[in-house]
């Protein structure tokens, strides 16, 4: 199997069974994205306590990238500190050669902070795709600021 092969069964993995669905019983922050470009919807509820994500929701609907990458930020955040989020979101938007380059991954490593958030690399070669595969930590982004 090749690794584009590897990624592709890891986004449709996460696209087929979504991450961390269930409704939260004590959201603090929620927000709702939109990418108008293709259709997808995300709503995010988080729990935020003593500075650390501890749980989240995550809805939606749309095509395989926005929601897998929706999954897979969902996994990858959950227990984290505020600041470490902050620092993932960053790495993912590096890798997806979007925002400000201030969380640049290691070479080195890729895999060791992202996992299987990495599935996703192949779709920065689809510059029109970016904004679905972004749109979750967009939203994340604004569930967290208004928090
Ligand atoms: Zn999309």
């Amino acid at each position: 199997m090749s690794l584009e092969e590897l990624y592709r069964e890891v986004i449709l993995d996460h696209y087929r069974n979504p991450r961390r669905r269930d409704a939260l019983a004590a959201p603090t922050a929620h927000a709702e994205g939109h990418n108008p470009l293709c259709g997808d919807e995300i709503t995010i509820d988080v729990a935020v306590s003593d500075g650390t994500l501890t749980e989240i929701a995550v809805s939606g609907q749309g095509c395989s990238i926005s929601q897998a990458s929706a999954s897979m930020m969902a996994e990858a955040v959950t227990g984290k500190t505020l600041e470490e989020v902050d620092t993932l979101t960053g790495q993912f938007k590096s890798m997806m050669g979007i925002g400000d380059g201030a969380d640049p991954i290691d070479p080195e490593r890729p895999g060791a902070t992202l996992g299987d958030l990495e599935a996703l690399q192949g779709v920065k070669k689809f510059p029109v795709r970016i904004k679905c595969a972004d749109l979750g930590w967009t939203t994340l982004e604004e569930a967290l600021s208004s928090d």
